[in-house]
């Protein structure tokens, strides 16, 4: 199918099953759509991952990001099939999933292209972050010149992460725009780069099992936070990241439904993590005292 014949498609789940059958091993055709897109900006990584910045129009912007690459990025012999029955998107391939993560995020982005909002698409999700770690130091004014940012990118329905780049007014904001659960800020991904200055959310967009051949997506559950992405971005105001008030609140786990267990247990978990990394030189995060 050809770019025009993308145009001409007007159906979400249309828009979607397309999305999903573009070639999961190269993120170059999904560019290549954003690229054309008025006023876009390619670049690249110092390590040789593209992205694609599309800056909206609105005065009051939010940033919506998803990464067009997937862990099948750069494989041989490998190609998807995707089935759609009974409203669910699986896969037909017993040793390749879908893509679905997060090439339904990038579905989410391009049905938003028209909304006044920024839209970056990254590549090198699944390869450290590659992207969102070079912008948030070269064009970090750029990226953080927003309301805050949307990534459209986690397994599952109707939940949200802030990870470290919340706060507990842009969370009660989420919850409240979108009716979404908060769940555990463990783990990082591209709004943790690239949130330095304002609140990041990346919210559930259905797809489970990621990562593997049984990867697949609930239809309906994508519709719903497409919906739920709307509402959040409408007439939206700017949410800034307090750093102190973020240590207040991961200790209190009364509020946000995690006990001291937990708490300890995912802390040491992430420093652990964050020692690994930092002998590789990834991520740039302090250390979390216990
Ligand atoms: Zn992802």
């Amino acid at each position: 199918m050809k770019k025009e014949e993308l145009e001409k498609i007007h159906s979400k789940k249309k828009i979607l099953n397309y999305f999903l059958r573009r070639d999961i091993t190269s993120t170059e055709e999904i560019l290549s759509i954003f690229q054309k897109m008025p006023g876009a900006i390619r670049g690249e990584s110092s390590k040789g991952y593209p992205y694609v910045f599309v800056p909206g129009k609105a005065k009051n912007k939010v940033l919506l990001t998803a990464h067009c690459d997937t862990v099948w990025d750069g494989k041989v012999n490998c190609k998807q099939d995707v089935k759609y029955k009974k409203g669910v998107f699986s896969s037909g391939n017993k040793s390749v999933g879908i893509g679905a993560d997060d090439r339904a995020g990038i579905a989410m982005l391009y049905l938003l292209k028209n909304s006044g909002n920024s839209l970056l698409i990254t590549t090198g999700e699944e390869r450290k972050m590659s992207c969102s770690r070079y912008l948030s130091e070269r064009e970090y004014e750029l990226i953080n010149d927003h309301n805050f940012i949307v990534q459209l990118d986690k397994c599952g329905n109707k939940e949200f992460k802030c990870y470290s780049v919340g706060s507990e007014e842009f969370i009660e904001y989420i919850k409240q725009r979108t009716g979404f659960k908060y769940i555990n800020p463990y783990s990082y991904t591209d709004i943790v780069s690239l949130c330095k200055t304002i609140c990041g959310v990346n919210l559930s967009v259905g797809y489970y099992n990621e990562h593997s051949a049984d990867e697949y997506l609930i239809y309906d559950e994508w519709k719903e936070t497409f919906k739920a992405a709307k509402k959040l971005i409408k007439n939206s105001r700017k949410f800034e990241l307090d750093k102190k008030n973020i240590d207040e609140l991961y200790e209190d786990e009364d509020k946000f439904g995690y006990n001291d267990f937990d708490l300890l247990d995912l802390i040491e978990q992430m420093n652990e993590e964050i020692k690994r990394e930092n002998k590789d030189g990834y991520y740039d995060i302090p250390e979390i005292d216990l």
